[in-house]
């Protein structure tokens, strides 16, 4: 059986993305690359959306950019711009196109679909497989996009509304989003933050069905795309091994209090590819502790107390957006952070220190 120097198992967001920053990287002309990947076909599954903090390698893929947002409790509206950071969603059908027409012209990269085609005994493996246990306990978002076209302009596709949380809580935390990419076509997806017993906040078609047509008041649409996901707002379990390294939701990319995974794998595909000669004795990766160590307490306050969690993000984003949004991306200073906590109701937080 073929041996080969690295292996990524799984060719989604983060084991493509490496693959690209090694390739582009000129990492891969003497050394060879096995994609483990089962997918018979690529086609657009997910859209990645986040602030733009950081560089990527992706400008050619954005479906669209925002410089305005609001956010909305029920009654109030939040208008804010984030000139600074442009907010950005990038298309994973043209994601996958890019990166999968750059890899097909290098000889030493092959795919398989499983990988046991192959001898992994001598390899570098990158594993973005998470391996997840069920645990009632653990939180979730889960959700549901999808994209309508509508017969006449009716969105302002200059703002975006990153929370609308005027709708049916139902003792969790639950909101919509609305991505317009155009007057007449916008991504709307009905969110949901919890633990996901059972199915009952799964009726995703009718809540959005009501919230487009007596919500929004839009009628004559048609929904041209559709997605759906749950982004673990917990670690997966992470076994570091001398040639083994997790990557993206696997290897703890996800910022837990927001769900963001996209630009943390971007920099962690960078980081690798600094390091690769050595990867071995590279140090792990990973998402500041002092975020790891805030989201924990914010996830606690929003598990034991669903009902203040939209007055808690509205209250959030009363700070300058910069900061907010540097906070949620994983780029604030001492000074950020302290201006945010000092936004949140300091008993709830303080009690939540001890869950
Ligand atoms: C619908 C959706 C929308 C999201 N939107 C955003 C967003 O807007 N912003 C953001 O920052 N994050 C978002 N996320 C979270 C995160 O960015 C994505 O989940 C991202 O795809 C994670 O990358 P990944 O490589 O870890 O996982 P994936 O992209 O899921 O890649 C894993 C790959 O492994 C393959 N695979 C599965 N089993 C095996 C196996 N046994 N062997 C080998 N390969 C296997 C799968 O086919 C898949 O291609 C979203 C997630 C979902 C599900």
């Amino acid at each position: 059986m073929k041996e080969f120097d690295y292996i990524i198992i799984g060719g989604g967001c983060a084991g493509l993305s490496l693959a690209y920053e090694l390739e582009i990287n000129e990492k891969l002309k003497d050394k060879t690359l096995a994609i483990i990947e089962p997918r018979t076909e690529y086609k657009k599954d997910k859209t990645w959306s986040f602030w733009k903090v950081a560089t990527h390698n992706f400008d050619d893929c954005i479906k669209k950019s925002w410089k305005n947002f609001t956010i909305n409790i029920p009654k109030k509206t939040n208008h804010l711009e984030c000139l600074s950071y442009p907010y950005q969603s990038v298309d994973s059908g043209l994601f996958y196109e890019k990166i999968n027409n750059k890899l097909k012209e290098n000889k030493n990269i092959s795919f398989f679909k499983d990988i046991s085609e192959i001898n992994s005994k001598n390899s570098f493996i990158f594993n973005s497989v998470p391996s997840i246990k069920r645990d009632h306990r653990n939180l979730w978002q889960h959700f549901c996009g999808v994209e309508i076209e509508s017969q006449n302009n009716f969105f302002d596709d200059e703002i975006f509304n990153l929370m609308d949380f005027d709708c049916d809580q139902r003792g969790s935390v639950h909101f919509f989003y609305t991505l317009p990419y155009s007057k007449n076509t916008a991504l709307i997806e009905t969110t949901w933050l919890s633990r996901m017993s059972d199915g009952s906040q799964k009726d995703y078609d009718s809540q959005i069905k009501n919230y487009i047509e007596n919500h929004l008041k839009l009628k004559n649409y048609k929904i041209i795309y559709k997605e759906e996901g749950a982004i673990p707002l917990f670690y997966p379990t992470y076994e570091k091994g001398g040639n083994k390294i997790n990557i993206g939701t696997a290897g703890g990319m996800t910022r837990l209090s927001t769900g963001y995974t996209f630009l943390n794998i971007q920099e962690h595909s960078k980081y690798i590819c600094k390091n690769i000669e050595n990867i071995s004795n590279a140090k792990k990766f990973e998402i500041d502790k002092k975020y790891q160590f805030l989201d924990h307490i914010f996830l606690g306050v929003l598990d034991k107390n669903p009902e203040m969690m939209p007055e808690i993000f509205f209250k959030m984003f009363k700070s300058s957006p910069k900061t907010v949004i540097k906070f949620l991306s994983n780029k604030s200073n001492f000074l950020e952070d302290l201006s945010i906590i000092l936004k949140m109701p300091k008993i709830t937080f303080i009690k939540a220190l001890f869950y």
